[in-house]
């Protein structure tokens, strides 16, 4: 067991659908913390890094106009093995054929329109945390014992 932080977007299909209580939820679910939040209009230049691993496929146009359409949130969060975790409550990329139960499942339309992005290493997380936040926007904090 190691405590991470895992990036993780709403994409514009949670924001337009009102599911960003609803995911949040069920990331937090299990003692997973919050320790930055905010909503952001995504630039083509921010995702064309984001997305490097992808930029040649057909529907990289297309992904660009969908994740531009309205702005996004984005989330550190913070747990047990919360990068792993978090994938595993997601669900696969494509919709229709995630698990049961996972949140692209219940949600998602297709393989582009799928709710959430989240990192899917340590690694990506360590970057991607850095992409998105400033370091003054991640907070870290012990609470007091009361407020547990
Ligand atoms: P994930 O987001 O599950 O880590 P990828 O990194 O492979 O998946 O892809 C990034 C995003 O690109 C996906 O979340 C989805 O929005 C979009 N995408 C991936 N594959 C397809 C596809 N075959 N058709 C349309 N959009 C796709």
């Amino acid at each position: 067991m190691s405590i991470e932080t895992t990036l993780i977007l709403f994409k514009p299909d949670a924001v337009e659908k009102n599911l960003i209580g609803e995911a949040l939820r069920r990331f937090e679910e299990g003692g997973n913390t919050v320790r930055g939040i905010k909503m952001m209009q995504l630039s083509p230049e921010i995702l064309a890094e984001h997305y490097a691993h992808i930029t040649d496929r057909p529907f990289y146009p297309r992904l660009i106009q969908f994740m531009t359409s309205t702005p996004v949130i984005a989330l550190a969060l913070e747990g047990e093995n919360v990068i792993s975790v978090v994938r595993e409550k997601l669900g696969a990329t494509d919709s229709p054929n995630a698990d049961d139960g996972t949140i692209r499942k219940e949600y998602g339309l297709n393989s582009m329109f799928n709710i959430c992005h989240a990192s899917d290493s340590p690694e990506t997380a360590e970057v991607e945390l850095k992409r998105f936040f400033k370091p003054e926007e991640l907070f870290s904090f012990q609470a007091e014992d009361y407020l547990k």
